[in-house]
């Protein structure tokens, strides 16, 4: 314990459904280990489905702190930490690839087969692990609030997709789903130069996309007059050079997969169900030499992009946001649902 402080409050996740609020030791770092004094963690889609099943490859062994985008500032850095001290203000991505095993040698860190996973960010403080402190711990940039600076995982995700994609400053590319992923991915590839297309049902979210960057905001092509729609916007009404479908739903990757021009990609990114199937045109896929990618979690090139990316300030980033509560709210906040909530651990609850 750092002399000065008693326990601290933090979120711990216990079994499916049950997230208890506790005192807990104030955390010391270990070796290499950062301590955070967390300004702002965000809630996200990831942590409202890991309560519902108490287990995710992300989670430690339960009962297990909970919680993984935040910002803050440095408490405490354990033995041989250099580059960041007390004071520091830093935003911290939710994993570190190992840089030794195939995938990352491959260049493909997202998919480290010993990723080290970041839990605990709905706390007063935060342990970043080692190798998390060693490759993504960051100054936060001057000026930029730290609930901004905890985007920087999730729109790394969204930058990761974009980054897996040839497509080009001036190609169409058409971007299925307005939430934060789809608004994540539109920003890179309107700051790459591509022409984007969102298609949302959502009139907010389409509004959104267009301050993003976006070229044009359409309704999802769910039917065939809303898909033609959509192939107006695209070269000679022929498909786009690529599709990102930023929704778990296998029905929008198979409109994805219709929406694509000839030599085109389709990029699948919203995470599905272990036991969701999608069905393709396959005549489609083959005439016109598609290529089929999909992009998961984020790599550390991604992240600094990501945070560059939120430090241009000219982009709505902060609409991505709903309104601030504390820890006691988080459970009811994720199982609520709805636009991410930034979570201030000084705050009293208010349920
Ligand atoms: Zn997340
Ligand atoms: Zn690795």
């Amino acid at each position: 314990m750092v002399p000065g402080r008693g326990p601290v409050r933090a979120l711990v996740l216990h079994g499916p459904g049950d997230l208890r609020l506790e005192e807990r030791a104030d955390p010391t770092p270990g070796p290499g280990e950062v301590v955070i004094a967390v300004e702002a963690a965000l809630t996200c889609a990831t942590d409202a489905k890991m309560l519902v099943r108490g287990a995710h490859p992300a989670l430690p062994p339960l009962p297990a702190p909970f919680g993984h985008e935040a910002s803050g500032t440095v408490a405490a850095t354990g033995r041989g930490v250099a580059g960041v001290r007390e004071g520091d203000a830093v935003v911290v991505a939710n994993s570190a690839p190992c840089d030794r095993c195939e995938a990352c040698r491959r260049g493909r860190a997202g998919l480290c087969e010993s990723l080290v996973y970041l839990s605990g960010a709905y706390a007063e403080y935060l342990v970043v692990p080692a190798p998390i402190v060693a490759r993504n711990l960051l100054p936060r940039p001057t000026g930029m609030p730290p609930e901004i600076a905890a985007l920087t995982e999730p729109v790394a995700c969204g930058v990761r997709a974009a980054e897996r994609s040839a497509a080009r400053p001036g190609d169409t590319v058409v971007v299925l789903g307005g939430g934060p992923q789809g608004q994540a991915i539109t920003a890179a590839l309107a700051a790459r130069g591509c022409e984007v297309v969102m298609c949302d049902p959502h009139a907010d979210r389409r509004d959104r996309a267009l301050r993003m960057g976006a070229a044009a905001a359409l309704p999802a092509p769910r039917d065939a007059p809303a898909e033609a729609a959509v192939l107006e916007r695209t070269p000679r009404g022929r498909g786009a050079h690529a599709v990102f479908a930023a929704v778990a739903d296998v029905e929008a990757w198979r409109q994805a997969v219709r929406l694509a021009g000839p030599g085109g990609e389709v990029n699948l990114h919203g995470g599905p169900d272990a036991a969701a199937v999608f069905s393709t045109p396959a005549a489609h896929l083959h005439y016109r030499e598609l290529t089929l990618q999909a992009s998961y979690h984020h790599t550390p090139g991604a992240v600094r992009a990501a945070l560059a990316l939120l430090g241009r300030g000219t982009l709505p980033f902060h609409e991505l946001l709903g309104g601030r509560i504390g820890l006691p709210d988080v459970a009811a906040a994720l199982r609520a649902g709805g636009p991410k909530r930034i979570v201030d651990p000084r705050r009293a609850g208010t349920g």
